[in-house]
């Protein structure tokens, strides 16, 4: 059983796993580069949790799972009303491929209580605006506050912070981990979590994580007289948000583009205009009205990195020594205990758009797989997030890629 732990990044993620862990009794050490926690992508202005379903595939279960298990959890926080507010979320059928798609996730009889399809009639009533789509209704959706939400996470009285010291050095030792800035022992722990996304890749430099930054801006607007009408979040291929969260301002986003970028770059944190204009495109697809009423309204935004799998799945779980399995090939048949196992080192990253939902199930999960409890998702899933898979596939072992995380835990 571990009795301490180090996580290295304190984004929802780090903040998540810390959190989960000090609640079983471990003692945790977050470390942080920067001089604040929730200083890089999970320092936007709000984030919105939502799922974005397709049919029965194993993604929307994901999206589905981590929704309700994300909505609950910070429920059970108490958060004030200022951080965490269940708006609800009309998801708009704003062109044929979308109201295709929300038509599809209708006939699937989700519960009520989760999502309904409803008319633009219905959606106009439901939003306080005239909406033109038909829509998807998801009651409980919600927005969060972000560095609100993980400065409260880590005030665990199991959990200490090491602000403004980036790690670049791990090293494995009989009894558990060393971490290092520049040769200078930062905290020593029985167990290590790695949740420094986009950086992740720098200290595993032997494990192929397949990660890329995605650059991402948000903007915010001031609120007119209409738009304080607004008072659920609304998606087209954006988002707004209702004014409620300061009572004066909404948050419209996101851009995407994608940026390969070598993690020793300094990232581009400039708002540019360009990306305004894609946001307020996004807003017009939701209502030309408001569109109208808030183009002239920027007040300002901020410019972020999702960090994000080739397959768009996140990496959770415990990890191999690629340089050692790369050098000593196991054949497709072997069992997971063959593998040269890291034992302690895990990983929580690579939630892409979606970490505000995805982050705390799978903290949840890697504090079931390190205290050895009944994990809180599928095997299935659990396989679908083996950190390893990118490895263990280029390495032929496409089986025990579907099959690890199973046969781990029955191992552990
Ligand atoms: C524009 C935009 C809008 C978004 N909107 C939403 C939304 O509405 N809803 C939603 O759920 N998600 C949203 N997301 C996605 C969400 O923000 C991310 O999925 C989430 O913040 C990722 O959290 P993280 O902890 O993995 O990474 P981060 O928040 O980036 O945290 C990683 C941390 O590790 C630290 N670090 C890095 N290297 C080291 C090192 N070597 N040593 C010590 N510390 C280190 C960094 O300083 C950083 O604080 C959005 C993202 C963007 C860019």
């Amino acid at each position: 059983m571990a009795n301490s732990a180090i996580v290295i990044g304190g984004g929802i993620a780090g903040s998540s796993s810390a959190y989960a862990l000090a609640k079983r009794g471990i003692k945790v050490t977050l470390i942080e580069r920067n001089a604040e926690i929730a200083s890089a992508a999970s320092g936007n202005p709000l984030a919105m949790l939502y799922p974005r379903l397709s049919g029965d595939d194993l993604s929307s279960q994901f999206a589905l799972d981590s929704y309700l298990y994300s909505l609950a959890f910070y429920q059970s926080l108490n958060l004030p009303a200022s951080d965490f507010s269940m708006c609800g979320m009309l998801q708009l059928g704003f062109n044929a491929r979308e109201l295709s798609r929300i038509k599809k996730v209708a006939t699937r009889n989700y519960p009520t209580s989760v999502l309904q399809y409803v008319s633009h009639n219905e959606a106009s009533t439901i939003a306080g605006i005239s909406i033109d789509h038909d829509a998807l209704y998801f009651p409980t959706a919600a927005w969060i506050q972000p560095k609100n939400l993980c400065h409260y996470l880590t005030q665990h009285p199991n959990i200490t912070i090491i602000n403004t010291q980036q790690v670049n050095q791990l090293i494995k030792q009989a009894q558990g981990f060393e971490v290092y800035s520049h040769h200078h022992l930062l905290a020593t722990a029985d167990v290590l979590i790695i949740a420094n996304a986009n950086d992740a890749q720098q200290l595993l430099p032997d494990l192929p994580l397949q990660t890329k930054a995605v650059r991402g801006q948000v903007s915010v607007l001031d609120s007119t007289i209409n738009s304080r009408k607004v008072n659920t979040i609304i998606c087209s291929d954006g988002y707004l948000s209702p004014s409620a969260y300061t009572a004066q301002s909404h948050c419209l986003g996101a851009s995407f583009s994608d940026t390969q970028t070598t993690s020793t770059e300094p990232l581009d944190l400039t708002l540019t205009e360009a990306d305004h204009t894609s946001n307020l495109n996004k807003l017009n697809n939701i209502s030309p009205a408001l569109y109208q009423d808030l183009k002239q309204n920027l007040t300002g935004g901020r410019v972020s990195y999702r960090c994000s799998t080739s397959d768009y799945w996140p990496l959770v779980g415990e990890l191999i020594d690629g340089a050692n399995l790369t050098k000593n090939p196991v054949r497709p048949s072997a069992s997971s205990e063959s593998l040269p196992w890291l034992s302690g080192l895990y990983i929580n990253a690579a939630h892409g758009s979606k970490g505000f939902t995805s982050a705390p199930l799978c903290a949840e999960l890697l504090a079931s797989m390190i205290c050895h409890q009944p994990l809180p998702v599928s095997n299935e899933l659990a396989c679908q997030l083996n950190p390893n898979r990118f490895l263990l596939k280029a390495l032929g072992l496409k089986k025990l890629a579907k099959t690890i995380a199973s046969q781990h835990k029955n191992s552990g």
